[in-house]
């Protein structure tokens, strides 16, 4: 009888001390999902997505750099964005890569010239940026801790896509699959043409998103209908993209919702 007690006591001091720092949310809540998420300038071009992403019932999250370029016609272009249930997101001012701008300037100065005036420039038209993605992917737990004083999660790149071309097997990319355990910096793949990533490798991560009940994150730029150069991703590549998460039932999901 004291040895169960013992035994009871010792499970219950277990469960308090692995469920304090890292907080899983229940599997029952959990879905296999996908976030899509597009990079920089290209209002009139994710506009011309709205349709497809429609189709699919997809969220996306687009995060804007030069928000101060975009004119009033784009403006109205961002509204049905959001209208739609797209996430409206910053990448910065200027484009800078934090990492070298802080090289040669304080943390202040980033601050001060790439982030404060696009929230500003955001907030006041309505678009309270809660989201942001790091230009190049470049950042550090330094930036990160910082910038999370600014937004609620941060979108990094993943890592091994900077090393090596023609990436496989990205379902085992760690740190492009978010687990529901309130990590606040994750990753997304790169599927513009150039990253050269095949459907089937696509398939790949999908099912491992369904089997773990995980959301799988990937991030593009320039949406067209052929493919010219680097940054950009066919229509036609993103339909198959999509209407594959659709047949494999996971749930769409903006950057955000990632946070909550
Ligand atoms: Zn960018």
């Amino acid at each position: 009888m004291k040895l169960i007690k013992y035994f009871l006591l010792f499970v219950i001091v277990l469960l308090i001390t692995t469920c304090k720092d890292n907080i899983v949310q229940p599997v029952s809540e959990r879905v296999g999902g996908y976030a899509i998420t597009f990079d920089d300038t290209y209002i009139k071009e994710w506009n011309a997505i709205r349709g497809l992403l429609k189709k699919y019932d997809a969220k996306a999250t687009f995060f804007i750099s030069a928000y101060h370029t975009i004119n009033d016609a784009d403006k109205l272009l961002l509204d049905s964005l959001k209208l739609d249930g797209h996430e409206i997101a910053c990448h910065s001012v200027n484009h800078f890569n934090v990492i070298k701008f802080l090289e040669t300037h304080t943390i202040t100065e980033y601050l001060n010239v790439d982030i404060i005036p696009a929230i500003n420039l955001m907030t006041g038209d309505g678009n309270i940026p809660k989201s942001f993605s790091y230009p190049y992917g470049m950042n550090s737990a330094f930036t990160d801790s910082v910038l999370l004083g600014y937004f609620d999660i941060l979108r990094d790149v993943a890592e091994v896509q900077r090393h090596t071309e023609n990436v496989t097997h990205i379902d085992t990319i760690e740190s492009i699959f978010y687990k529901y355990d309130n990590s606040k910096v994750v990753a997304g793949l790169g599927i513009d043409a150039n990253f050269n990533i095949p459907i089937n490798e696509i398939e790949n991560g999908f099912k491992r998103a369904v089997q773990n009940k995980e959301v799988i994150v990937f991030y593009a730029h320039l949406p067209v209908e052929t493919v010219t150069r680097n940054y950009q991703t066919s229509y036609a590549y993103l339909e198959e993209v999509l209407s594959l998460a659709q047949k494999l039932k996971l749930r769409s999901f903006t950057f955000n919702e990632l946070a909550k």
